[in-house]
């Protein structure tokens, strides 16, 4: 019987055994791939989303298939407070933390001028200030260890416009500069920062986004048609590029940036 929720090809030795990795947004979609990767490479790890409750049930399943260490806690990312508590509970918990994985997200896209107030905070809180926030929480724990390593997901939206998609090309570009900027700071006291980049992977929000369109199988074949292999990304092959990154075999590679979109962002126009 197949227990994995996710497409994992058996690995050799495992790659993050006897690591400490806390992941946010880890109830769903990529951050839940990530959480099921590094589990079955022998992580023990601290999973955070917007309630505890779905990344228990993450957690749940990982701990009965890999036999790891799991533990849930709930935090609103954009509150300092609320991940200042949750994070010090995961890492007294896991007795460390190696590996911060800044998942977490929200979709907010629109018109620039139609955009609220309150769709600008949303946004810029969630995806930029929220993974600063983790960040900060976590960097102590890193500092005294002298190791540490943080991905952040970023986006395509890092990168290109989209039009009609603001604000959140702002945080996503906001993101990028975050990761180069602390990846610098800390370089020396033994912590990297990178992040990923993704194009279009299908998960829950991808999911919203496309049953938000008139016709949602007509744009499903349209965005995989965008794309030069002609099909859209899969949360595993995002959970792959954070295992490298989060693992000793990318020691050499800090405040960088990796795009995973099956290359479409390199298309200039047909
Ligand atoms: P998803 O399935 O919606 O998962 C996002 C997770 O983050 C959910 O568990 C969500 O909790 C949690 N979350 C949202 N706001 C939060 C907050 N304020 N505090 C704590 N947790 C919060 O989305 P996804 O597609 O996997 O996206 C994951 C990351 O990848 C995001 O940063 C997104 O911007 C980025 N990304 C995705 C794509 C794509 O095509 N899917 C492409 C590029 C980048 P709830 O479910 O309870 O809301």
């Amino acid at each position: 019987m197949n227990t994995s929720a996710h497409d994992f090809a058996t690995t050799g030795r495992p790659r993050l055994q006897g690591k400490h990795a806390l992941i946010t947004g880890a109830g769903s979609g990529i951050g839940s791939a990530i959480a099921e990767l590094f589990a079955r490479e022998g992580a023990d790890l601290a999973l955070l989303d917007l309630t505890a409750a779905p990344a228990k049930a993450v957690g749940d399943a990982l701990m009965k298939t890999t036999g790891r260490r799991m533990v849930a806690v709930g935090a609103d990312v954009s509150s300092a407070t609320q991940v200042d508590t949750a994070i010090a509970e995961a890492i007294d918990a896991l007795g460390g933390l190696d590996i911060l994985i800044n998942c977490a997200g929200i979709n907010v896209f629109g018109d620039p001028l139609q955009t609220t107030e309150q769709d600008w905070r949303r946004c810029l809180d969630t995806n930029l200030a929220g993974a600063w926030h983790c960040i900060r929480a976590a960097l102590p724990t890193m500092l005294a260890a002298g190791y540490g390593h943080v991905v952040n997901i970023a986006s395509v939206h890092g990168h290109k416009i989209i039009p009609g998609a603001f604000p959140y090309p702002v945080a996503k570009h906001g993101l990028i500069g975050l990761t180069r900027s602390l990846g610098i700071e800390y370089a020396a006291r033994g912590i990297r920062v990178n992040s990923i980049s993704p194009g279009l992977i299908m998960t829950p929000a991808a999911e919203r986004y496309f049953q938000s369109c008139p016709d949602p199988e007509a744009e499903r074949l349209r965005q995989a048609e965008l794309l030069p292999c002609k099909r859209i990304g899969k949360p595993e092959e995002v959970a792959y590029a954070a295992l490298f990154l989060a693992s000793d075999e990318a020691r050499f590679v800090n405040a960088t940036d990796l795009l995973i979109d099956g290359g479409r962002s390199q298309i200039y126009h047909d």
